[in-house]
């Protein structure tokens, strides 16, 4: 293994779920929900293949059904207009769309800003493409039982050599949904500086206080923001990795020239079912909405009672929590590794998303998209702890 890769070890993701299936224990660590989605979506997916609409190498951008639809989204839910064209491309989950992103808009010995704790494969795909990330910590406000941006570091952080800033937002792991005062300055920021951006907004659909704001709305971003969604998280269908980009013409054809070579293509017959699901209702989403939202208030409330200190999710579905009330030495990945044996669950310590390890020691993160009863018995063994 190279010396790029070799600091990244296996991913905590396939580490935990390993350990969830060893113990047999409720697996609350890897985000990925335990019912699939709309059924007509999955139906959709039957009539493609069966039709054999797919089943040979789609487009290089993706079929123009789903690139259609995927601007359509943008124009419907945010007002921002892509053409299909020129303006979208299809990847093989947002996996792909940051490692594309990344190797493409990067020079080696580049810096990237990114927020930490950041999803574990933007370390690793800024390494790949040679370059260097430097971390701004979201500050996590006890009282609030919130993180926030800090905006003052965040431009602290900008050098001469910045060429990129990586935003996720809502924020995979804290629940974090940056707000439009913070969004702004990361705008002005980027135009100040003339910083390309590239935002993870997989997550759009599944904010539970405030909106989800697109970046490339906010004035001189469009024609330097990359931005990421996904189907697995808005119709719960992760092991379908059809994600997506939008940006301008020429961001889009550099993200395309770096992806042609990763995968080429990838989920022909997926691609027309993921067409549909973005024709869904409005109703569709709010649905979606509520049924999280009510998974997210019984998993914050049985984590409260368990007594760990709660960092309630404005987004995603996850809730990052802190075990000093419960565990003094405040060693999130050691409480982790313990966790199944202890009381049959596990969750993934926020720990491995920090370069400042000792910024993120305390904190652990817990999955709610799953069935109610499947929450309510963790819960009730979290309690005994
Ligand atoms: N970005 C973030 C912030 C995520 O949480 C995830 C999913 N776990 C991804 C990207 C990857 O999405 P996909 O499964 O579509 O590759
Ligand atoms: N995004 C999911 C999470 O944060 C997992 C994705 C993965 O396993 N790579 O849990």
């Amino acid at each position: 293994l190279n010396r790029r890769l070799a600091e990244f070890g296996t991913t905590i993701f396939a580490e935990m779920s390993a350990l969830a299936v060893r113990t047999g224990a409720i697996n609350l660590g890897q985000g990925f929900p335990d019912t699939d989605g709309p059924e007509e979506v999955r139906e959709a997916a039957v009539r493609a293949l069966r039709a054999g609409h797919g089943n040979q190498y789609p487009p290089g951008p993706g079929i123009p059904e789903l690139r259609t639809a995927i601007a359509a989204h943008q124009q419907h839910r945010y007002g921002l207009a892509y053409d299909p064209d020129t303006e979208v491309l299809v990847t093989a989950g947002a996996t792909e769309a940051i490692a594309a992103s990344l190797l493409a808009l990067l020079e080696p010995g580049d810096e990237v800003v990114a927020l930490e704790p950041y999803y574990d494969s933007y370390a690793a795909c800024i390494a790949m493409a040679g370059a260097t990330r430097v971390p701004v910590t979201l500050r996590p406000d006890t009282s609030a039982g919130t993180y926030r941006l800090d905006l003052d570091e965040l431009r602290a952080a900008v050098t001469p050599r910045t060429r990129l800033l990586l935003i996720n937002t809502p924020h995979n792991p804290t629940g974090t949904v940056l707000i439009r005062e913070e969004l702004a300055a990361v705008a002005a920021l980027a135009c100040e500086r003339d910083l390309l951006v590239v935002t993870d907004e997989v997550y759009e659909h599944l904010v539970f206080e405030g909106e989800h704001l697109p970046l490339a709305g906010f004035p001189g971003m469009r024609e330097r923001t990359v931005t990421i969604s996904s189907a697995g998280k808005t119709f719960s269908y992760t092991g379908w990795k059809i994600g997506w980009i939008t940006g301008s013409p020429e961001l889009v054809t550099a993200v395309r020239s770096a992806k042609q070579f990763l995968t080429y293509v990838s989920g022909g017959p997926l691609q027309y079912a993921v067409a549909e699901a973005l024709r869904l209702p409005d109703r569709f989403y709010a649905e979606l909405r509520a049924d999280l939202l009510a998974k997210r208030d019984l998993l914050c409330a049985g984590l409260a009672e368990a007594g760990f200190a709660v960092y309630r999710p404005a987004g995603t579905y996850f809730v990052t929590t802190d075990i000093r009330p419960l565990d003094a030495s405040g060693d999130g990945i050691a409480f982790c590794r313990a966790l199944p044996e202890r009381c049959g669950v596990v969750a993934v310590p926020n720990a491995v998303f920090y370069d400042h390890r000792d910024q993120g020691a305390p904190f652990v993160r817990f999955a709610f998209c799953k069935r109610t009863e499947v929450l309510q018995e963790a819960v009730t063994r979290l309690r005994k702890l």
